[in-house]
């Protein structure tokens, strides 16, 4: 597995491709490859399109008495629907998102499934998370990146300058694709990175000052994406007072778990920003009384023991993502900074590259820690995880 078919350059993640080190303005390392005559591309035809999104999340709300509220949360800057599928009626909230790269899919297929077994199945552990928690499903955040099977979304500056006038002196964002290669032709379609496009103040407007920006910055909510997301959370907060829990799938390149040859088959992480008590994350320190690092960590235990207690390899091979960040724009760094106790799945496999290889069982992984997560907090054994332990998940060989 290591040294096969490792990384290429494209090891997009939440965080890696755009953290400025790889991505220093708002160009990309991949632009300077070779382009092949013939791509070859694995099939995707096992995932989920936006179509098959709208018809299965109507047939699920139909089918669950009740149970599951499917509403169009807005639209994409193509003006495709994006939704939420509410469920439950308990008072603990937990905000759950994937795809926000659309090159990162089997998050939708866990989530969609999930969305279907908690509205509809009456176990005693089912019924005790639809009356202990609210669960806001968020599948597909970026469907024009879906369709297109690539990262950014699919959108121009000059529609960013039209939306916000004010903008017109400014320089492109740094997280602005403009670059063509083999894998995607963002010269003809550009697009934004839209998860740097978070800012911890939510009703922050965009300033031509804070342009183009950088990854240890927060974004600007210029992408009509991050906007619907936020304004879901922010109805959220005024409902409940707190979004206690956010959840976000992603998808990595392939690793190892350090030290071995274990390919690893998530990874997962609850820390994207410097603590606001210390002096690298200083610069937060107004939002340092709301941040909560060791519940996110707790959250991080909770998914981790679960797919341990599933036993050996596949699932056994959890790592911890990449640690020390500084990402303020990304959703998990700017909704930490809001009070919610954060986890980041990072799954296998870039769908450009990874294809649908070992879908139903990374799925499966993905769908056993976030139960894993929703049980604790339902029951708020989640409070009695030591938090420490989150450090003595395994690294891996990144
Ligand atoms: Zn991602």
């Amino acid at each position: 597995m290591k040294g096969k078919k490792k990384k290429l350059a494209l090891t997009c993640s939440a965080v890696l491709l755009s953290a400025g080190m790889l991505a220093p303005t708002y160009d990309s390392p991949v632009k300077a490859d070779p382009v092949p005559s013939v791509m070859k591309k694995p099939p995707v035809s096992g995932f989920i399109s936006h179509d098959e999104l709208t018809k299965k999340l109507n047939q699920i709300e139909k089918s669950s008495q009740g149970n599951v509220a499917v509403d169009v949360a807005g639209y994409s800057n193509q003006g495709r629907e994006i939704y939420k599928a509410t469920i439950g009626s308990g008072d603990k909230v937990v905000l759950i998102q994937s795809e926000i790269h659309g090159n990162e899919k089997v998050g939708t297929k866990a989530l969609l499934k999930m969305i279907k077994q908690i509205g509809s199945n009456n176990s005693p552990e089912m019924r005790q998370l639809r009356e202990e928690l609210t669960i806001v499903a968020m599948p597909m955040i970026n469907p024009d990146a879906t369709e297109l099977n690539r990262r950014g979304n699919d959108m121009t500056w000059d529609e960013v300058t039209a939306a916000f006038p004010q903008l017109e002196p400014a320089d492109p964002s740094w997280n602005y694709y403009t670059y063509k290669n083999q894998y995607w032709d963002y010269e003809s379609k550009p697009g934004f990175d839209m998860n740097r496009d978070f800012n911890p103040d939510l009703d922050y407007v965009p300033q031509p000052e804070d342009f183009p920006g950088s990854s240890s910055e927060p974004g600007w909510y210029i992408t009509p994406e991050s906007q619907t997301v936020r304004d879901v959370y922010k109805g959220l907060q005024s409902q409940f007072g707190t979004v206690d829990v956010f959840i976000d799938l992603h998808h990595q390149g392939e690793y190892a778990i350090e030290g071995t040859d274990d390919p690893v088959t998530f990874s997962l992480s609850g820390e994207f920003i410097p603590h606001p008590d210390t002096e690298e994350g200083e610069k937060y320190s107004e939002y340092a009384d709301q941040y909560h690092v060791d519940f996110s960590k707790q959250l991080n235990v909770a998914a981790y023991d679960a797919v341990q207690q599933m036993g050996n390899s596949p699932f056994g091979n959890i790592s911890l993502y990449e640690q020390d960040l500084d990402l303020p724009g990304t959703a998990l760094g700017s909704f930490a900074m809001n009070g919610s106790g954060t986890v980041l799945f990072e799954i296998t496999g870039q769908t450009q590259d990874f294809g649908q290889k070992k879908m139903g069982q990374l799925r499966k992984a993905v769908e056993t820690g976030v139960y894993g997560i929703l049980e604790n907090v339902a029951t708020g054994d989640v409070h009695d995880l030591d938090a420490d332990r989150y450090d003595d998940i395994p690294l891996d060989d990144r």
